[in-house]
């Protein structure tokens, strides 16, 4: 497992960085928490056909704002995008015109869908609610005999 951190900053970049994305690679897929501005980075990381997952702790702009990048992606096996209640609302209207480039102008085929137990991944994940202004999950993610825990805005 690597773990790398495309972005930590919150509400806006800075000269040090930008808003948040972790990817962890692992030997079975590639798997994305939030897609701050730090999402344009993924391609840089992302170079095979492992499938790429990507988990949204919630929709504050800061961690959705790097979904304007989707069009410069083409991953083989495309992008599966999970999130909490309303994901598939939010995406809608947010990958969509005129914020930008539609899902239907993609080069890859993106599936969004609310998280819910029972949900089959090529790794352990489990979810929690966080203590946030908004509806915010926190993940656990186990793979390749590790675990790590990615619970950001959280009070
Ligand atoms: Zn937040």
């Amino acid at each position: 497992m690597k773990v790398y951190f495309l972005g930590t900053n919150g509400w806006y970049d800075s000269d040090l960085g930008n808003t948040l994305c972790v990817l962890v690679e692992t030997k079975q897929a590639y798997i994305v928490f939030d897609a701050g501005s730090g999402l344009s980075k993924l391609d840089k990381y992302i170079k095979d056909s492992r499938p790429v997952f990507l988990f949204l702790s919630h929709f504050h702009l800061d961690h959705i704002i790097g979904f304007h990048a989707l069009n410069k992606f083409n991953f083989p096996k495309g992008l599966a995008v999970f999130g909490t209640l309303g994901i598939k609302k939010v995406f809608k209207v947010i990958v969509n015109l005129p914020y930008t480039m539609p899902l239907s102008m993609l080069n890859m085929k993106v599936r969004v869908a609310e998280i819910k137990k029972g949900l089959r991944f090529p790794f352990k994940l489990s979810f929690a609610k966080l203590h946030h202004s908004t509806q915010c999950y926190g993940y656990r993610l186990s793979a390749d005999n590790k675990t790590l825990a990615f619970c950001t805005d959280t009070g």
